[in-house]
């Protein structure tokens, strides 16, 4: 090929680049630093009321106060709305009149795990158990033989709240859910992988050491629930909670242990919610940093979104509408209209090209570890259905915030057409007549306990928020 054809070649095609190709060695520092402040985060954000609290300690520390529907604001204010603990939006008002739109980016908090029912410990055959419901779409059989840590929430009796925080500190114990030894597992070996582990089997083992006394010491002819009793007398002395409280209780069961570096080189890391903390940190670390935007800045950290973005703390709900609502009537602006201007980043993760799974992924429509931030037009099953499918101005719109700032971008769908989908927050915001748009980072073995992203790509997601807050 000559050199004029190879340069006409070049002119005219796209040609996907890796980050480590466009950036240098300083800015690769830069990412794997920034990678360190987000694995602080992740690890202290397992559940949606702990990344919400995680949120606002970083709001407050970079001088945000608390909103409440209703306050007074003016040009240049940092606030935050916490939504009953578990979702949250923060923003900047921007010296721009209002109704030339919001910049928002929409990420979500909540992450698929294993939720303990109301009734939920029993006793059987010398094991003390939790019964669980699992949240959002898991894959069980990935949940059996790792250890568990328990996160959550208990409204005791007199009112009062107790969070409750076990197995990932040093020292601390873990939990586990059992799994057949292969010499006995002929039976389920040969069920399709997603019977051989059922919801009602999901249950987790958390004692088997039987309550006793002095004056009433254990008889093996009489075991009678002394194991749940020790559980509940432990859970007692600790909490002060009987089982009763625990029908006022949200407790999840999560991973437990710590966002690790992955491979030789660091490059990657591996933890537990990267979906959707990995579009999570970058938003807010982009908003709390905007000083005197000229377009208002808003981040959204919403719950629910595993299991379809319901309820009053999902996107679905009008937290977001309302927020814009009060604060335009403070300003004097036309809500409708700062609507119909506002531009919108939903940042939930991309399915990351898995070359030992390649026969799911079409690899040119495929988001790259390694190659930046995943612009994401549509998302959705067989024909789109379930999507936002952004338009093509909107397209363009970030595509040129983006190139103008120089950020490695990538572009991509979630995998084949008619192998799956999924979809996110994009189609609630674009139903208040905001343009939406999807932004990710690729993850690997998204859903699984641990997932895995690279750090570059992180890095690219706070530079993409950073032009678009400009
Ligand atoms: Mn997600
Ligand atoms: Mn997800």
């Amino acid at each position: 090929m000559s050199d004029k054809t190879k340069a006409m070649k070049e002119e005219l095609f796209y040609s996907k680049k890796s980050v480590y190709e466009v950036r240098g060695e300083s800015e690769i520092k830069a990412a794997y630093d920034f990678a360190d402040g987000y694995a602080k985060f992740l690890d202290s954000s397992k559940t949606e009321r702990e990344a919400v609290k995680a949120g606002i300690e970083i709001l407050i520390a970079h001088g945000f106060s608390e909103y409440h529907l209703g306050d007074s604001v003016a040009a240049g204010d940092k606030r935050y709305y916490n939504n009953r603990g578990k979702s949250l939006i923060a923003f900047v008002i921007g010296s721009e009149p209002l109704e030339n739109g919001i910049r928002i980016s929409a990420a979500h908090v909540d992450s698929p795990r294993i939720d303990l029912k109301q009734h939920s410990l029993y006793e059987d055959t010398g094991f003390g158990y939790l019964k669980t419901h699992y949240y959002g779409g898991i894959r069980k059989y990935q949940w059996a033989t790792i250890p568990l840590a328990l996160h959550g929430t208990i409204v005791k009796k007199n009112g009062e709240s107790v969070d409750v925080k076990i197995g990932d500190e040093p020292g601390d114990p873990v939990f586990c859910i059992t799994d057949l030894l292969p010499h006995l597992s002929k039976d389920q070996s040969g069920k399709p992988l997603d019977s051989a582990f059922s919801g009602e089997g999901l249950n987790v083992l958390v004692g088997s050491r039987p309550y006793s006394t002095e004056d009433d010491p254990y008889k093996t002819n009489d075991p009678d629930e002394r194991v749940k009793l020790a559980v509940m007398k432990y859970l007692n002395d600790k909490y002060g909670v009987t089982e009763n409280d625990l029908i006022s209780s949200e407790l999840c069961v999560v991973p437990a242990d710590k966002t690790r570096d992955i491979g030789f080189d660091r490059a990657m890391l591996g933890g537990y919610g990267h979906d959707d903390r990995v579009c999570s940190y970058p938003i807010l670390m982009a908003t709390a940093e905007a000083e005197n935007p000229e377009k208002t800045v808003m981040c959204i950290f919403a719950d629910k979104e595993e299991i379809g973005s319901e309820g009053n703390t999902g996107m679905q709900s009008s937290n977001l509408t309302d927020v814009i609502s009060e604060i335009s009537k403070c300003l004097g602006a036309d809500e409708t209209l700062v609507r119909l201007h506002s531009l919108c980043l939903s940042a939930d993760v991309a399915a990351g090209h898995d070359p030992l799974y390649a026969d799911v992924f079409e690899r040119m429509n495929s988001a790259m570890c390694g190659c930046g931030v995943t612009l994401v037009k549509f998302t959705g099953s067989r024909g789109k259905g379930g999507s936002n499918d952004a338009s093509a101005e909107t397209v363009y719109k970030v595509r040129k915030i983006f190139d103008d700032a120089g950020v490695v971008w990538q572009t991509a769908e979630l995998g084949k057409v008619d192998q799956g989908g999924g979809g996110t927050v994009a189609m609630y915001i674009s139903k208040e007549n905001i343009d939406t748009i999807d932004l990710g980072v690729p993850v690997l073995s998204m859903h699984a306990p641990f997932e895995i992203i690279s750090k570059v790509d992180l890095y690219e997601a706070y530079l993409a928020h950073k032009a678009f807050n400009k």
